[in-house]
């Protein structure tokens, strides 16, 4: 198949991706709300001629697995979903295409020019949460394989695609296909990193500092009252100056970036009165680490500056804060830029886009790391994405179609092709 066929061959998925990325984001997928969207995937998956097959999570299993991140949720019943093109031939290269279809909350719903999960076109942007985090990325995915396999193709080596759960908090869908047994030459992840290539991440770890004070009425909280919710802002000053010196002097490729290592304190919580003097307050938190950091490393590092808040401040030192862990602990993930499917890609790439695209490090984790710690490359590239995690989040509907011909380029020149009758194609 020359590139001309192939790339007319995947636009004419434009729409099918389209009505399939609708759908997508139409079925709020958050965590524990994954099923309607993965019903989706099955239907769309096994649409596109494939084999498509359950892969539960297994919470036992997942624990006691390397990589694995501490959980307290029930995942009971969850799954993902898998898809197997197989090999028409022999010889060429195995791949895996990887996606999630977990999504994060809207934030803040009432601040969304329209209902987050409505799916709105307007122009070249399709607004939703997740309609670039990374609905677009499974929809370019499917529209690819969708597009050889309709043209009579199939790989001289297995194509798999995942759409998994949970890589928002721990990335334990991507994990558990691994333990089912998931192996490949390489492995994509659409996640929407567009105009470069993802080969560097920083890893992320979880959490939770409980923090105790002296519930008292507020009139006499001078004299009687310790203030959990203000004992916790200097437990944030502390984890503040931890940051700070983690970015002073970062590592390559992380060196490039201004600010590598973000503390993020998503959630507090804490009190249950104005008139009373707050007796607990938690500070639930999510901070980077360099590729080569273990977790536990970090999770010192953490407790290391809780204690130092708690030595300063009289209100800590007496009830010293608890340090809990619960979601992502994950160590970051580089690949090499001369891996031959880091090479591939970007060729692949350049043929629809005109130039090499660059090679970038990411101050966020992917389930890239899954496959890289069990000796799988994986690169991350996608769709056009504005305001993921934020406020009125779109894609670039023109960008899923030169995402899904990227793929379709890539899977010829990585896994070969063969049509009919074992009349091979590269
Ligand atoms: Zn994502």
């Amino acid at each position: 198949m020359n590139d001309g066929a192939l790339l007319d061959a995947v636009a004419a998925e434009a729409g099918w991706m389209e009505e399939l990325l609708v759908s997508l984001v139409e079925a709020p997928t958050t965590l524990g709300n994954e099923e309607p969207g993965q019903r989706v995937m099955e239907e769309a998956l096994a649409d596109c001629g494939l084999k498509v097959r359950s892969v539960p999570l297994d919470a036992d299993a997942l624990r006691s697995a390397e990589g694995a991140s501490p959980f307290s949720w029930d995942v009971s019943g969850k799954r993902n979903v898998v898809a197997d093109w197989p090999a028409g031939g022999g010889g060429g290269r195995s791949l895996i295409l990887n996606g999630h279809i977990d999504v994060v909350p809207p934030a803040a719903e009432e601040l969304w020019a329209r209902p987050p999960f409505a799916a709105a076109r307007e122009g070249d942007w399709l607004y939703g949460r997740g309609a670039g985090d990374m609905k677009a990325g499974l929809a370019a995915m499917a529209g690819a394989v969708r597009a050889l396999s309709r043209a009579g193709y199939a790989p001289l080596a297995p194509v798999q695609l995942q759409s998994v759960v949970e890589e928002e908090c721990t990335g334990h869908g991507a994990l558990q296909c691994l333990l089912d047994g998931a192996r490949a030459d390489a492995c994509v992840i659409t996640e929407p990193h567009p105009d470069h290539l993802t080969t560097a991440q920083v890893g992320v770890l979880w959490f939770h500092v409980d923090i105790a004070g002296v519930p008292a009425h507020a009139a006499r909280a001078s004299r009687l009252g310790v203030g959990a919710v203000e004992a916790a802002c200097a437990v944030l000053a502390a984890l503040r100056r931890l940051e700070r010196r983690l970015n002073e002097d970062p590592p390559p490729p992380f060196d490039a970036l201004e600010h590598p290592i973000n503390l993020n304190p998503g959630v507090i919580s804490g009190g249950d009165w104005p008139s009373t003097v707050a007796a607990t307050c938690t500070l639930s938190c999510r901070i980077g680490l360099y590729p080569g950091q273990s977790p536990d490393e970090m999770r010192a590092l953490v407790e290391g500056a809780v204690a130092e808040a708690a030595s300063e401040d009289p209100r800590l030192a007496q009830r010293p804060p608890r340090v809990r862990y619960d979601g992502f602990a994950c160590e970051g993930a580089v690949v090499d830029g001369e891996e031959p499917v880091v090479r591939a890609l970007a060729a692949a790439y350049e043929r629809v886009r005109g130039e090499r695209p660059g090679l970038e490090a990411t101050t966020a984790t992917t389930d890239a790391r899954h496959f890289v710690r069990a000796g799988i490359p994986a690169v991350c590239f996608g769709p056009r994405a504005e305001n993921i995690h934020g406020i009125d989040e779109r894609v670039s509907l023109r960008s899923v179609v030169e995402t899904a011909q990227v793929l379709g380029l890539f899977i010829r020149d990585w896994c070969g092709l063969v049509r009919g009758p074992g009349k091979e194609e590269r």
